[in-house]
């Protein structure tokens, strides 16, 4: 085996689509890529009413394993629900029964390559390439956008956070670290099929960016460490352009409604510990802050930010894992990271499946966090 290239990852969502359709609906996203590609998210769920999790893979093109990883999950999930077989990643087990779960009580939406101009570009010219294919400004050398700086979550940067802070994006095309952030927030197409899930599916709930690598799983947010007290300082607060993203400062903390951080926490838990039952892996559960480094304009951000930006959409969890210890791992030792992301994602999946069936039911219903 090897890892699958662009074509294989459609062609793969579309083969498990013909095969199970009554499980299954492949969501052909609007906007063609740069270079003219169509994508495609697979919904896997008995119904379709069901809150779902949203799971992107690809977002970065030199990160190989996630695309493939999301591929491997959702064939996994369909055959074992449809078998009535359990699943098996190393010393991580899930029954029959929680598979069965999975499909009846929740949905995943399995966006394997959100970027595959840049995978593509990435498997087949410069293996180290990130960003998208956007063909370079007129007059200007420099291609391509990173797709995850393209969120409309404090986007500029330069505007939103303090001139010190040190913001892993950047208004250069050519910036040497790949993280120009686009012309204007949501500028790119990779970008807006992710947004019109969102906008399209108001029954997501829960949003899962798998990216590598550090090992680590990341909660919100990103722009700036948390507090739970202060609603005033949030990111729609122009009071606070030019203060945030300075770590260790009480100038600026990014607001995070304490039942929204024990529920971030608390699912990150139960996804670091079916990872580590892999095979003893250690992913830990940080805020995206504190994890990396601040960040404007990251999907993970964006996906929570909706519902406070506008109090008619969902409330949606949002969750980065940075998967594996390198790039494109040896394909032996990315299996075993496959194994790892589809034990997370699952035990995820079923614990909010779980979640979702106990609301408002009797007490012995509850819901399970092993
Ligand atoms: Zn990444």
């Amino acid at each position: 085996m090897a890892y699958l290239n662009v074509d294989e990852i459609e062609t793969a969502l579309q083969s498990l689509a013909a095969e199970y359709p009554a499980l299954t609906e492949l969501i052909e996203l609007p906007h063609l890529t740069h270079e003219g590609r169509r994508t495609r998210c697979l919904r896997i769920g008995a119904d379709p009413d069901r809150a779902g999790v949203l799971l992107l893979g690809g977002v970065h093109a030199r990160e190989w394993v996630p695309p493939d990883a999301l591929v491997s999950l959702a064939a996994d999930v369909l055959e074992a629900g449809t078998r009535g077989t359990g699943l098996v990643y190393g010393n991580f087990q899930i029954p029959g029964a929680r598979v069965k779960q999975v499909l009846e009580g929740t949905n995943l939406y399995v966006f394997a390559c959100v970027n595959p101009d840049g995978r593509h570009h990435s498997q087949t010219a410069e293996p180290m390439w990130r960003k998208n294919r956007r063909p370079h400004p007129a007059g200007g050398i420099c291609t391509g956008v990173d797709v995850n700086r393209n969120f409309d979550f404090l986007w500029d940067h330069t505007e939103k956070f303090h001139p010190e802070a040190e913001v892993a994006t950047s208004a250069d095309p050519c910036d040497p670290r790949q993280v120009y952030r686009g012309p204007s927030a949501a500028s790119e197409p990779e970008t807006r099929n992710v947004v019109h899930l969102l906008d399209t599916r108001p029954a997501i709930r829960w949003h899962v960016d798998v990216h590598s690598f550090v090992p680590v799983i990341l909660h919100n947010w990103g722009s700036d460490e948390h507090q739970t007290t202060d609603p005033e300082q949030s990111f729609r607060n122009p009071a606070f352009d030019g203060v945030r993203g300075i770590p260790g400062d009480t100038a600026y903390r990014e607001y995070l409604p304490e039942a929204d951080l024990e529920a971030e926490v608390a699912l990150g838990a139960v996804m670091s510990r079916a990872i580590w039952q892999v095979r003893g892996d250690t992913y830990a559960v940080v805020p995206a802050f504190g994890g990396l480094y601040p960040t404007s304009g990251a999907s993970d951000d964006y996906a929570y930010s909706r519902h406070l930006s506008d109090p008619s959409r969902s409330r949606v969890l949002g969750f980065t894992i940075e998967c594996a210890h390198s790039f494109q791992p040896p394909w032996t030792e990315a299996e075993y990271v496959i194994r790892e992301v589809s034990a997370g994602l699952l035990a995820l999946a079923a614990d909010v499946a779980g979640h979702a069936r106990s609301e408002g039911c009797s007490s012995e219903d509850q819901r399970s966090t092993s």
